[in-house]
């Protein structure tokens, strides 16, 4: 991160100076009306940046709404004004026209345009001044600032500078924090990877000090899984997950059969990707799920260390994300899928870059 030490009450290095938030600052001198955008299957940085944000926005006496894809799972609604929260297919027209008449629309936690769906039409369209606040890597062009930096944990992170950086870390109040929190702890696996930074501990260490109950916040969001989604984990574990140890690789699929019978809602599925890591060896982890609504693949990768889990996803499946946690959307089955995953494998085992190289053995 750069050195900038911009104390405004919080005795941090933030990341921002003075002149990466003058045209921010500029826009909060007349801007009214903000809409606060983010990604397509909403987590829990998506949701905590964007209602940190809005919150923050609200308490500068602004207008403040939070526009989502679609819903944001049900670990997450106990977030401070989580109930706020607008859903695009809920009402297409009054969402658009929030868009529109937007003075800025604030974006959060994605990068390109694709990433927000049904949302980007009335997006590119808009006249509205647009603010890219986000940490993953490559943004796009569409933006009028972009503040990118993807060393940052999180979004919800650079949230915490963003507000430092306008002077106001004294108006985040304890709800604020416990949305900065949550973003920060989702994005970093509750602190345990992406997270070898001392100014975050920094960061939450005046979360603490503003209130927030990171114990609970933890409980909350992991210990609050129904009966029927701790089962489909025991069996994806038995059943669906398969090993293939010469390409320190794991798969895991579910198809929507599979779901129903363990009475899926959205979210159930989260963090499964991440267990095959656990297995001495394993380097990359696959995780698709059929998702007959949406009548596509979702794709979840994840990697340790130097392995890049979003090049293979963007290689070969035209996904993206960060270099240890990527995902994609694959048209197509199920079986397509595995059959284009295993033609990716093979193809990488040909590479000579030792980052890929360290997969094959
Ligand atoms: P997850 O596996 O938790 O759904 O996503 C992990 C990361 O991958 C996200 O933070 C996001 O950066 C990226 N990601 C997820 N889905 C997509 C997608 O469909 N397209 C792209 N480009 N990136 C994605
Ligand atoms: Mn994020």
């Amino acid at each position: 991160m750069n050195k900038n030490k911009y104390l405004c009450g919080a005795m941090i290095e933030n990341v921002f100076s003075g002149t990466d938030i003058s045209e921010f600052r500029i826009w909060m001198g007349w801007a009214d009306r903000y809409v606060i955008l983010t990604h397509m299957g909403p987590d829990g940085d998506a949701v905590g940046s964007s209602l940190a944000l809005s919150r923050y926005l609200r308490s500068k006496g602004k207008q403040a709404v939070v526009l989502v894809p679609d819903s944001a799972p049900d670990f997450l609604k106990w977030l401070p004004d989580a109930q706020d929260i607008r859903v695009y297919s809920d009402d297409p027209d009054a969402n658009e026209d929030l868009v529109y008449k937007a003075d800025v629309l604030c974006c959060l936690d994605f990068n390109v345009v694709g990433r927000i769906g049904k949302v980007g039409a009335s997006f590119l369209y808009s006249r509205a001044k647009k603010f890219l606040l986000d940490h993953h890597p490559y943004p796009g062009a569409n933006f009028d600032v972009t503040l990118s930096h993807p060393e940052a944990s999180s979004t919800s992170e650079l949230v915490f500078y963003l507000i430092c950086a306008l002077g106001d870390f004294n108006m985040i109040d304890k709800e604020l924090a416990q949305c900065i929190y949550t973003g920060i702890m989702t994005d970093t696996g509750a602190l345990s990877y992406n997270s070898n930074n001392s100014n975050l501990f920094q960061v939450v260490s005046h979360l603490l000090d503003k209130g927030i109950d990171k114990d609970q916040i933890y409980r909350l969001v992991y210990n609050n899984y129904s009966e029927s989604r701790l089962r489909l984990q025991g069996f994806v574990l038995n059943e669906k997950m398969q090993v293939f140890s010469d390409r320190s690789t794991a798969l895991i699929t579910l198809t929507d059969q599979e779901l129903r019978r363990f009475n899926y809602k959205k979210g159930d599925t989260e963090g499964f990707v991440n267990m095959p890591l656990q297995i001495n060896g394993v380097l990359m982890s696959a995780f698709f799920r059929e998702d007959k609504e949406q009548g596509l693949i979702k794709l979840s990768f994840r990697s340790s260390g130097s392995v890049p889990c979003n090049r293979f996803s963007s290689d070969f499946f035209n996904g993206g994300g960060h270099q240890n946690a990527a995902g994609g959307e694959y048209r197509g089955t199920l079986d397509e899928a595995v059959e284009r995953f295993h033609k990716g494998l093979d193809e990488w085992s040909r590479s000579q870059e030792d980052c890929i190289r360290q997969l094959f053995k």
